[in-house]
């Protein structure tokens, strides 16, 4: 189809509307009228830049809609950003009264006499993000920030030497063969002299610009986990606002990296979720399966009794820190936040680095206006600034705690407590390889067939426990149907063939949505991947635990999938 399409020239746009982009754009904004001001006064050498054309795009119906956190912020990047944060209103929940670590087993559970120190958390905020973001991008417009929801970025724009320049957005109103509707809009093309990647954990557009530009070489393969979460009401007296609790064990294997978490909101909410590490060995594993196998857990069934759902989200963390940090830069582009693996797994925090980080960027886009410079040359400062920042300090003594996962549970603590006292020089145990692929350490269902009883206690009664069909409901998950399906799976015969029989189509586990089905096909006589896009929750997972590397996730139409309000 040949398309005319629009073209905006912008200076600035960021890809996403999470706390990286949103606390970029602002800080922009201040950076720049400093930088200007000191200028004019003679104090700072360079030229006065004047005013920026800044837009952010997000694929969501509002931002906010596609966020998902647990989450205990750590105030130290937002307080940079906004000294004043609560004065002007920041949404925090509940501030952090107390902490506990609990060692689940099969029916017990140990609370740890001390916590361990990076999982102490008095003093932070417990929040929702989705509800951060929105108050962030208040601000943001009001500082005069265009903010654009429904507008997915489905493609890179490059000139002749691969430098970006920009950004296409979506159509709008293609049917499902991929024909125009009468509504139909093309995408614009906006264009920008800095495209800034903050999309969140696996970003599909950072995917197709690190493996263009190259960014990940000489770096370790990124690694992921599967947050799935809910939000709970449960009688007063159930959980306390402001408690944090985390534990480790039930019902994770010792050889799946695993963990889960109650945080304590208030009105008598609890959030609730259960992290399961997309590196798995045991293909029968199913992330959303082992949150619900979680709730049975007696002392975990027991904050809930009483209780009753309220909402269901699930979404993948970019797990691995430091090693599998892309190059965060190359020509017109940077790569902020989550997608570029700022997460601090063993602090299981990420908002506050994304949030500097988006700073950082901010401030290397002023130099590079400044010397209209828009090439690595100028932008490589941005992997500088990072490098002689706080996140520094903090992802660089933890970087070999995800790897460390990799060799199973006891020697992950063994390693956790050396590098802990060493600064992170030390380590044992740790995989020859250190971090591989997710998608790489599955194994083939022929080693696993004994494990199949894994969930048979699991009932999934829709009081406790709840199978995906239903959680979906509860994420208010839309999606126009008369679409192209969003999930391109690459070779569906290897789903029909090898992958049924090599694996068991893990895919109808690890979507913690029900979105793949094996359905029978009476005219082949086999069973054929069928694919419920509508249930989407945007998490990425399949793109990330698929064995054989052949789903891609892409953008549906703008406004399509989750409604994260509040969660
Ligand atoms: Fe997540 Fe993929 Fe399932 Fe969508 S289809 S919910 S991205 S695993």
């Amino acid at each position: 189809m040949n398309i005319e399409r629009e073209q905006l020239e912008m200076d600035v746009v960021f890809v996403g509307a999470g706390p990286a982009n949103l606390a970029a754009a602002l800080h922009l904004k201040t950076v720049l009228a400093e930088h200007d001001e000191l200028v004019e006064k003679g104090i700072k050498p360079g030229r006065k830049i004047g005013d920026l054309e800044i837009a952010i795009v997000e694929k969501g119906s509002f931002v906010g809609a596609h966020i998902l956190s647990g989450a205990v912020m750590d105030p130290i990047a937002i307080r940079e950003l906004m000294p004043d944060f609560l004065e002007q209103g920041c949404p925090v929940d509940s501030a952090v009264t107390s902490d506990a670590f609990w060692y689940l087993t099969e029916g017990r559970g140990i609370e740890a006499p001390i916590v361990p120190p990076p999982l102490k958390n008095k003093g932070k905020y417990i929040v929702s993000l989705s509800k951060v973001c929105e108050w962030l991008a208040e601000k943001c417009e009001e500082a005069g920030i265009n903010i654009f929801p429904e507008f997915p970025a489905a493609e890179v724009l490059y000139d002749e030497n691969d430098q970006v320049i920009g950004v296409r957005t979506g159509d709008k109103g293609i049917d499902r063969e991929g024909h125009p509707k009468g509504n139909f809009e093309p995408g614009v093309d906006l264009l920008a002299k800095v495209t800034v990647l903050g999309e969140g954990s696996r970003g599909s557009l950072a995917k197709q610009v690190m493996q263009r530009l190259g960014l990940m070489e000489g770096k370790e393969p990124q690694v992921f986990s599967l947050g799935v979460k809910e939000l709970w009401e449960v009688p007063a007296g159930n959980f306390e606002e402001g408690k944090v609790v985390h534990t480790l064990g039930f019902p994770s294997d010792t050889d799946t990296y695993g963990g889960g978490w109650i945080y304590g909101m208030k009105n008598n909410v609890v959030s609730i979720g259960y992290v399961t590490g997309l590196d798995y060995k045991d293909p029968l594993i199913d992330p959303h399966a082992e949150f619900q196998k979680f709730k049975t857990h007696p002392k975990i069934a027991a904050v809930l009794a009483g209780g009753k759902m309220l909402k269901y989200g699930a979404k993948t963390i970019n797990a691995g820190g430091y090693w599998t940090m892309p190059r965060l830069y190359g020509d017109g582009v940077l790569i902020v936040g989550e997608s570029g693996s700022f997460l601090n797994g063993q602090r299981i925090k990420g908002i506050h680095t994304a949030i500097k980080s988006g700073m950082l960027a901010a401030e290397t886009i002023v130099g590079a206006f400044d010397h209209e410079d828009f090439s690595v040359k100028t932008l490589r400062h941005y992997e500088e600034k990072v490098n002689l920042s706080w996140i520094y300090d903090e992802l660089h003594p933890v970087r070999n705690f995800h790897a460390a996962f990799q060799s199973g549970r006891w020697s992950a603590l063994v390693n956790t407590g050396l590098q802990f006292l060493t600064g992170g020089l030390a380590w044992g145990f740790m995989p020859k390889e250190h971090h591989v692929a997710g998608h790489e350490r599955m194994e083939k269902l022929a080693d696993h067939q004994n494990n199949g009883t894994r969930y048979e206690n699991v009932k999934f009664d829709k009081q406790l426990t709840f199978d995906k069909i239903t959680d979906v409901f509860h994420a208010g998950v839309a999606h126009d149907e008369d679409q192209p399906v969003h999930l391109h799976v690459l070779d569906p015969e290897i789903c029909a063939t090898r992958c049924a029989e090599e694996y068991g189509n893990p895919c109808q586990r690890f979507c913690p949505a029900a979105v793949y089905e094996m359905e029978f096909n009476a005219a082949t006589e086999r069973k054929e991947l069928k694919i419920n896009f509508s249930n989407c929750v945007h998490c990425k997972t399949c793109d990330i635990a698929d064995p054989y590397q052949i789903i891609n996730w892409v953008t549906p139409e703008g406004g399509g999938g989750p409604n994260f309000k509040g969660m």
